[in-house]
């Protein structure tokens, strides 16, 4: 049933919208109450309203900690209307029903973003809000909960029109109050877990806010949607749309891929580009200019790079745009673009481009979360870098100096490449990329037998993969692995190490007289 709202408690940090509310509820004859900030917003604007200290006979003290924590407050918001105890008690303490409150939070998530000191962000812990929020909307039978400025039109719409909030409208605006108070608090609960380094707190959730609802998920008959977490750095959330399509639920996660991978590599240093097909690389390449290394990219694996996503860690200009294009190709994404560039590009209306403003850190810390049936598997991200790493030549023979540069582009593709990774680097670009197989063996091959299609389409005889090296995501647990690599034409090989049978694929590397190199630092990546 529809509740007739009489007096409505406003309490707002975000103060978006609030004079027009307030005035749809004075106009509706709605008695309106209000803290502090708030207070003077809406008295400023000529209507009448009535502080909180005047409602509870207690001034807001202790810099605003206790404003409204005040049983005036907390019983007419908790009441059960048509419970004789409840009224009696309401008679005898002098508590006045409050059948609509407003309120949003002091800023916690911006007041980190803005990389505030500990006790500045101990003092953005809204109390009082979440507090009510959470009475409001437990006592949903009676009370309307409203903690996003944009529902106010649809409730003065509902009040015009019958005096009240219909229950439906109450229920979804309680749920959504019990989710931006359950947000809150794992934020700062994820603020606590990272300024003590203590990660493992037995009780978490990770907050959202829904950007976004998709068409579709993966598929047509799942639902989607986008949940933005706040963190400002450069990425495929933070991104700048500037034309295309809107980004499908597939598209999002590979431009993540793309992104996250050339961003391994520095861009005052050197151009790289990633061609990323199922989150999946199908061509990586270095150069000194941008459009070398679209081209040699592309020239992995052109026919998956059909329909794929391309990332660049360095700004899109024009004779990298006329290359793409040329490609029937989804989404671009990279930190800029020149106008020339930018013009390229619009003439194909589809193609969606994405400018993030920058690179991703490969260093930063984060989380990742995975779903499981019945729990959530969390880890830390994957921010091992072979740089870091002590090599350790294993072989006889030494690579040269080609070689390992070459290495540790692989070994940086196949991060991010789905485990079975191998990878085969020459002159550095990608050559071969196995993905994803359940055997290294069959990984290995794969790329093999791909490169000799990708030579054909070169018009280069042999394989791609001749005279090339290769990076491993993880050991060789037999030397059939290597025996494979070495097949195919590598002549230099660069894996974590610590197989049980190290020996025996140490003495196939030494008996085909190739280098192989052991960095210590596994890349699974399922
Ligand atoms: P105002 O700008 O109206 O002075 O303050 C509004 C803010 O105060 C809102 O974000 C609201 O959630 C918060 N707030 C309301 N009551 C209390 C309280 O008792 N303690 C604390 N810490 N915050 C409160």
């Amino acid at each position: 049933k529809t509740v007739k709202v009489g007096r409505a408690l406003l309490s707002v940090f975000d103060k978006t919208g609030m004079v027009d509310f307030a005035a749809g509820l004075a106009a509706a004859g709605v008695e309106l109450v209000s803290t502090g900030g708030t207070h003077k917003l809406i008295a400023g604007a000529g209507l009448p309203v009535r502080e909180i200290a005047d409602l509870t006979g207690f001034p807001e003290m202790m810099d605003g900690r206790v404003k409204t924590l005040h049983p005036k407050v907390h019983g007419g918001l908790l009441a059960v209307r048509d419970n004789a105890e409840h009224a009696a008690s309401m008679d005898e303490h002098e508590i006045g029903a409050i059948d609509l409150v407003a309120v949003n939070l002091y800023p916690f998530e911006a007041t980190i973003a803005s990389g505030a000191g500990y006790d500045d962000v101990i003092e953005n812990i809204d109390i009082g809000g979440p507090a009510m929020v959470r009475s409001a909307a437990k006592n949903h039978a009676y009370v309307t909960v409203v903690v996003d400025p944009s529902d106010y039109p649809a409730i003065l719409a509902a009040i015009a029109a019958t005096g009240g909030v219909p229950y439906e409208m109450r229920q979804k605006l309680a749920a959504k109050a019990y989710a931006r108070t359950a947000a809150y608090d794992s934020v700062i609960s994820g603020w606590f877990a990272k300024e003590l380094n203590y990660p493992e707190i037995p009780y978490r959730s990770f907050a959202g806010t829904l950007r976004e609802v998709m068409r579709y998920g993966e598929n047509p008959h799942q639902w989607a949607g986008f949940y933005a977490n706040g963190d400002s750095r450069p990425g495929v959330a933070t991104a700048r749309q500037v034309q295309g399509k809107s980004l499908s639920y597939n598209n999002i996660n590979d431009t993540d891929a793309a992104f996250e991978l050339v961003s391994e590599f520095d861009p005052a240093q050197v151009a790289a580009v990633a061609i990323i097909k199922h989150a999946n690389p199908c061509g990586v390449a270095l150069a000194g200019d941008l459009v070398t290394a679209y081209r040699n990219a592309l020239r992995t694996d052109p026919v998956s790079a059909f329909g794929g996503i391309v990332a660049t860690n360095r700004e899109i200009d024009a004779a990298t745009a006329e290359e793409i294009v040329k490609v029937f190709t989804e989404v671009i994404v990279a930190p800029s673009a020149t106008p020339e560039a930018e013009a390229i590009i619009a003439a194909k209306k589809n193609l969606r481009l994405l400018l993030t403003g920058g690179i991703a850190d490969p260093k930063a810390e984060g989380l990742n979360v995975k779903s499981v049936a019945g729990g959530l598997l969390v880890q830390t991200r994957d921010n091992g870098n072979v740089d870091d790493c002590e090599l350790k030549v294993v072989t006889q023979k030494q690579p040269t100096a080609t070689e390992l540069a070459d290495m540790r582009l692989a070994a940086k593709v196949a991060k991010h490449v789905k485990s079975n990774a191998i990878i085969y680097v020459k002159g550095g670009a990608t050559v071969g990329i196995g993905a994803g197989q359940m055997s290294r063996v069959d990984s290995a091959r794969v790329a093999h037998r791909k490169s000799i299609d990708a030579a054909e389409a070169a018009g280069v005889e042999g394989a791609l993969t001749q005279g090339s090296v290769v990076a491993s995501d993880a050991f060789f647990p037999f030397a059939d692995g290597l025996e494979a690599l070495v097949a195919a034409g590598a002549t230099a090989v660069i894996q974590p190490g610590g197989s049980m049978r190290d020996a025996e694929v140490i003495a196939a590397a030494d008996a085909a007289g190739i280098a192989m190199v052991f960095t210590g630092m596994r890349h699974f990546r399922h």
